[in-house]
């Protein structure tokens, strides 16, 4: 694996993200990670580790517990394992300038252990253990849309079980796993754009959960 792309992409002396290595993953204890990111669009980056990195794509629509629902997923670059952990500002005028937030974190388990096939095959099955996202989902490859290479397009999908509900999660619960902050308290101790950021916190009027 490789953070070619991911480095080529960011100036280390300007953004607060790490710049990381590949790391090594243990099968039994795969991380994943959710970071909603207000950049020029609001989106949700679903991130699985896999041998050292972080398989990344990004869901503008952010994942939906409805097994009906299919989300978009675009398919972007490896990030270093450390990036699980990054929340705060990246200034503006570096790439996907905005305020990032854990909003979801915890380990998956692919259905098989052949998990390079599987993305080969555009067939990704597998089961997340998270404080928001839990049990069976899929991620399929679709055509369509940007399929050049490392922009591909997937849709994420729930898988019936116990832990498929109606209601938008993304809505419901808005707030930090790591930090139980809104994008715009995040936005405003990183000295970032905070009006930008409480853009994509939930309309005034919306109660979250309060159990966050
Ligand atoms: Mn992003």
């Amino acid at each position: 694996m490789s953070l070619a792309r991911y480095r080529k992409k960011r100036n280390f002396v300007t953004t607060p993200e790490p710049a990381g290595d590949v790391g090594t993953s243990e099968m039994a204890r795969l991380l994943f990670v959710v970071q909603k990111h207000r950049a020029s669009h609001l989106h949700y980056d679903f991130r699985l580790e896999w041998k050292g990195v972080l398989l990344s794509w990004a869901i503008p629509k952010g994942p939906c517990l409805d097994p009906s629902i299919k989300r978009l997923a675009m398919r972007t670059e490896d990030h270093p394992l450390e990036y699980a952990n990054f929340e705060g500002v990246i200034p503006e005028g570096g790439y996907g300038a905005g305020t990032v937030m854990v909003w979801d974190k915890g380990t998956w388990q692919p259905d098989n252990p052949d998990v390079d096939s599987a993305l080969r095959k555009g067939d990704l099955k597998f089961i997340l253990h998270g404080k928001k996202l839990k049990g069976a989902w899929v991620l399929v490859r679709t055509p369509g849309y940007g399929s050049s290479a490392g922009r591909s397009s997937w849709l994420l999908i729930k898988h019936r079980d116990q832990y498929a509900t109606k209601g938008d999660v993304a809505v419901e619960r808005p707030y930090s796993v790591l930090t139980h902050r809104l994008l715009a308290q995040i936005a405003r101790e990183g000295g970032g754009d905070v009006e930008k950021a409480a853009s994509g916190d939930p309309e005034p009027g919306i109660t979250p959960r309060s159990s966050e």
